[in-house]
């Protein structure tokens, strides 16, 4: 708070009017930048709602509430009428009908792979990856493909009330490079795997090239964490486990792994390992340092007390599970052993779209038909582990997940407007089980607009539409000369 801004409200909001004044002058009136009526203390951002879903302990819902926002911080959360008269904020977001709570966290991700969304749908898994993914990766990933794929990712989260993504997959410079351009808050992983890869030659090779990553990124942007994506337990053997897990700690960063997501991948553990692979994974120390276990398909009654001893963050992929029948992952009782659990789409080849608000609605529904009690996985629940509980997985919980004074701005409004909000008697329960992306009116991430009343404003989305289907054309060509 020590903007000189701060020291003189008035004479900003004096400067405030005049160029409000001279813009409406010349050019035709622009919707934002509403200024707050009092003369309070200058902030950058109120964001106002008919409900503040805060996500805290007690879940607690104020109702005409208002956030407001200070470089990127949240320094203030109550009521709409005494917020207002406190702050006097250069840019306020109106809450007529609109639910403002936490952005959601989609822990497990591979964003680029929205190029490849619908390539190839309803087929086996092997015939899946060997005829369509691999081939199609091998002969377009590179750094132009993430570049593009990218932006269609994060033009899709903003569009959807993301903010934060866990992602894995190649070039991940560029990656970075398009999360720090597009305004989301991220984890981009330096994908090590033990083959020929788009960016290395085998694993020791994107350990290394994974470490200069790393270099390059840890300090140069407070959204970025740079991280350690090792693929799973059948693409790296034993050695290179170590090697990576080694690699992350010595730059004290997160790892992120595919983790015991299917019958193969387990049966693979018990004959090369000896093993089921979640105890095999901490038989090499290979939890000694934060992880983020995508899928947790098939953990032991054994395996999950290991998990919640280990603060292993779990994240959930139910469209992911169900489409590639990998099977349905023990959540409830995870959760019930004090498993941080979170939620994610992983990539958008295998779900096909990046939606959180499917993820939710998917969870709480696969553990109900799979426990036969609609009791289990409730929408408060389900709605933490999108939130608060995703954040507490990844490492973040001090920091978002949750609206609280001190907590990083990343916020969102859901305009409830539409019919299918008609009546509303308990937001969470429509939150998780009613609204979908469209329904997502603002994307804030600390404490900046990425999309505002439904307009993105950090994505060219029209080249990039454009890009996107012109590279899909020239995939859709050559997959066809393959397969013929
Ligand atoms: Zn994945």
């Amino acid at each position: 708070m020590n903007d000189p801004r701060h020291r003189s409200p008035a004479a900003l909001h004096l400067l405030t009017s005049l160029a409000l004044a001279a813009l409406a002058a010349c050019s035709p009136p622009s919707p934002p930048a509403a200024p707050a009526p009092t003369d309070g203390t200058a902030i950058d951002l109120i964001v106002d709602g008919t409900y503040i879903v805060t996500m805290d302990q007690q879940l607690s819902v104020i109702q005409d509430g208002a956030v407001a926002i200070d470089e990127g911080v949240i320094v203030a959360i109550g009521p709409a009428a005494a917020i207002n008269a406190e702050y006097s904020a250069a840019e306020v977001l109106q809450g007529d009908n609109r639910i403002v709570l936490p952005g959601l966290i989609n822990g497990h991700s591979h964003a680029a792979m929205t190029l490849l969304r619908g390539v190839a749908d309803d087929l086996e898994l092997m015939t899946w990856l060997n005829d369509y993914i691999f081939p199609a990766e091998v002969e377009f990933v590179d750094a132009e493909f993430v570049r593009i794929g990218t932006e269609l990712a994060c033009w899709e989260m903003i569009r959807g009330g993301t903010t934060t993504f866990v992602d894995m997959y190649y070039h991940p410079d560029v990656i970075a490079s398009v999360v720090e351009a597009c305004g989301l808050r991220a984890y981009i992983s330096a994908t090590v795997i033990g083959q020929r890869s788009p960016d290395a030659e085998g694993a020791q090779d994107s350990v290394t090239k994974g470490l200069e990553f790393i270099e390059r990124w840890q300090d140069r942007n407070s959204r970025i964490t740079p991280i350690f994506g090792p693929h799973a337990n059948y693409t790296l053997n034993e050695e290179q486990l170590r090697a990576t897990r080694e690699a992350a700690n010595e730059a004290g960063v997160p790892v992120a792994i595919h983790l015991s997501e299917s019958l193969y991948e387990v049966e693979y553990s018990k004959q090369n390992y000896g093993t089921t692979s979640i105890a095999f994974f901490d038989s090499i120390g290979f939890f000694d340092g934060l992880t983020i276990g995508a899928h947790v398909v098939w953990p032991t009654e054994e395996e999950i007390p290991i998990l919640a001893e280990r603060k292993v963050g779990v994240i959930h992929n139910p469209t992911s599970n169900m489409k590639i029948a990998s099977g349905i992952s023990p959540v409830t009782a995870m959760l019930q052993a004090g498993v941080r659990v979170g939620l994610g789409t992983d990539g958008a080849a295998s779900n096909n779209d990046l939606d959180m608000w499917e993820e939710m609605r998917l969870a709480a529904f696969l553990q109900k038909v799979d426990r036969m009690d609609p009791t289990v996985l409730s929408a408060s629940t389900v709605l933490r582990m999108a939130t608060s509980g995703g954040a507490l997985a990844i490492g973040l919980g001090d920091k978002v997940g949750a609206l609280a004074v001190g907590m990083r701005a990343d916020l969102i409004q859901v305009s409830f407007d539409d019919v299918h909000f008609v009546p509303t008697y308990d937001v969470i329960s429509h939150l998780v089980y009613v609204a979908d992306e469209q329904d997502v009116a603002a994307t804030v991430v600390d404490g900046r607009v990425l999309m505002r009343d439904g307009e993105i404003l950090t994505v060219d989305t029209e080249r990039v539409r454009r890009e996107a289907k012109a590279l899909a054309g020239r995939i859709q060509v050559a997959l066809a000369e393959r397969n013929k």
